[in-house]
């Protein structure tokens, strides 16, 4: 048997019913959101039900993750997007640590304008290393997500991570959540031989050992390189299942759980959860 640490495996499930909806999916780790995903609002704190949260996560054995809203990008050229992306990620940030969740993952996002890409590393750098600066030792780690790479995408391929990592200095508290979706949209081909091998021997190439800390594990209704972000179940799409099972056999992925944002609730993550167990059993 192996001795690697377990890759767990779940969903990202609705925040009102999480512990409900994790349990009925057999989940090990979830993903939720603490904010309206399309919107800039910041609901008041209640520490009381937080610490409520993360006891009964505790309790359930469940790893959390936040992801942050959508409309975040720090590279906007538009100075109120930038500025509430700021805040917005600052809010997600505290959320999760008061919910004891482990990351929140947010999109790497895009410098809208061609003429934009340097002036976006810039405002990167000046805006989101103090508040990466200001957490403690003890904060959830800062996830960036690559997009699908379209339009002026900061990172339209995991090489551009190297971008991301310069402007936050290669932050301690910086880590990539790596979407299967994604990564296969914006041109790594999973399903080639050897395929996933190379994008994780890649991904590792460019950011260093130990920054992988969160997979999304979504299949593709889009064929490799069509830089179109639109998530399929597993096994429904242009991935198929055995580049997930290869995901489990690469030695960066150790310990990395995987949560799905695939169509469908309870029976469909059900099923996939399932699946996922079935496949990370085999290579052990
Ligand atoms: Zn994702």
């Amino acid at each position: 048997m192996s001795t690697e640490p377990l890759a767990r495996v779940g969903a990202h499930v609705p925040a009102s019913r999480a512990f409900a909806y994790a349990e009925q999916i057999q989940a090990e780790t979830i993903q939720i959101f603490v904010s309206n995903p399309r919107g800039w609002a910041a609901p008041v704190v209640d520490r009381a039900i937080d610490e409520k949260f993360k006891e009964q996560a505790l309790t359930n054995d469940l790893v959390t993750w936040v992801h942050a809203p959508y409309l975040i990008n720090f590279g906007s050229p538009t100075t109120q997007t930038y500025e509430k992306s700021l805040a917005s990620i600052a809010y997600a940030l505290e959320r999760a640590e008061s919910i004891g969740a482990r990351g929140v993952v947010v999109h790497t996002g895009s410098a809208v304008d061609s003429g934009y890409v340097e002036s976006a590393w810039t405002q990167i750098h000046e805006g989101l290393l103090p508040i990466l600066d200001s957490l403690p030792d003890s904060a959830p780690y800062l996830l960036l997500e690559p997009t699908a790479g379209q339009g002026q995408s900061l990172c339209k391929r995991l090489d551009d991570l190297a971008y991301y990592f310069a402007a936050l200095e290669s932050h301690p508290k910086v880590g990539i959540c790596l979407d299967t979706c994604h990564a296969f949209a914006a041109g790594h081909d999973l399903t080639a031989p050897g395929g996933v091998k190379e994008t994780l021997d890649l991904l590792v190439d460019v950011v260093g050992k130990d920054r992988l800390r969160l997979i999304h594990a979504n299949d593709s209704k889009d064929v490799c390189g069509a830089l179109k972000d639109r998530h399929a179940n597993l096994g429904a799409g242009e991935i198929g299942i055995e580049p997930f099972a290869d995901l489990f056999r690469h030695a960066a992925v150790a310990g990395v759980p995987l949560i799905l944002e695939t169509p469908g609730s309870e029976t469909e993550h059900g099923s996939e959860v399932a699946l996922l167990k079935e496949l990370r059993g085999r290579g052990r």
